[in-house]
């Protein structure tokens, strides 16, 4: 593939800006595997590993959820994209096992919400 300018100076600038490899990818619609490349050949290898840097890896967007990824909405991240829990989830379900057993409460609460509904 050829990488052209402006592709190239929007690799440097999501990178900087602390994008995961797969946001960037999906972002200039190239593969995982071309931006590893690209960013290894300028030399973008150094990124700040701090706090910031490993609690992103927790979330997860739409765009780099895995597949098997649980869909518990955790919050909205630095641009104000919805994020993910992305733990693996159990067999069958939407969520992992920590969220399913919320989400089980959750369900369990809703009829006496409705009842108090209903009285009121
Ligand atoms: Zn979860």
């Amino acid at each position: 593939m050829k990488w052209t300018k402006e592709m190239t100076n929007q690799l440097i600038k999501l990178w900087n800006e602390g994008f995961t490899i797969s946001e960037i990818g999906h972002i200039i619609g190239i593969s995982r595997n071309a931006v590893v490349g690209k960013a290894h050949r300028l030399k973008l290898t150094k990124r700040k590993v701090g706090m910031k840097a490993k609690s992103k890896e927790i979330k997860h967007t739409l765009y780099d959820l895995p597949r098997s990824g649980c869909l518990w909405p955790v919050d909205n991240d630095q641009y104000g994209r919805h994020t993910f829990c992305g733990e693996r989830r159990i067999m069958g379900k939407s969520y992992c096992e920590h969220h399913q057993s919320r989400a089980y409460v959750k369900k369990k609460l809703k009829p006496i919400k409705i009842d108090k509904y209903i009285l009121s």
